[in-house]
């Protein structure tokens, strides 16, 4: 069965600028930025991101960023987004 969310935004990291300081991460209450293992081409981890479906476009991350490497947009209207259910055990 599918569960419905509102998606109110989504936000784009600009790699060429993200330094790898980790400050974003724990500023999302949403939990969507984490560290990974890809690097750009000045050699800095890059942030990623996951459950894009849960931005609120809070612009937290954005704010707290130093290199202003993340862009943030909200959308107009609220989207609704189906999310696959997993099964808990
Ligand atoms: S805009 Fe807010 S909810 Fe969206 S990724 Fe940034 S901190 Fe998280
Ligand atoms: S705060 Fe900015 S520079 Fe630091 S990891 Fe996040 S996106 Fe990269």
């Amino acid at each position: 069965m599918a569960t419905h969310q509102l998606q109110r935004g989504y936000i784009v990291v600009l790699e060429e600028r993200c330094k790898g300081c980790e400050l974003c991460v724990p500023a999302c209450p949403e939990d969507i930025l984490l560290m990974g293992r890809r690097t750009n081409h000045s050699g800095w981890n890059l942030v990623e991101t996951q459950n894009m479906e849960k931005c609120i476009a809070c612009n937290l991350c954005a704010l707290i960023c130093p290199d202003r490497a993340i862009d943030v947009y909200r959308f107009d209207k609220p989207l609704k987004v189906e999310i696959e259910e997993t099964a808990s055990v």
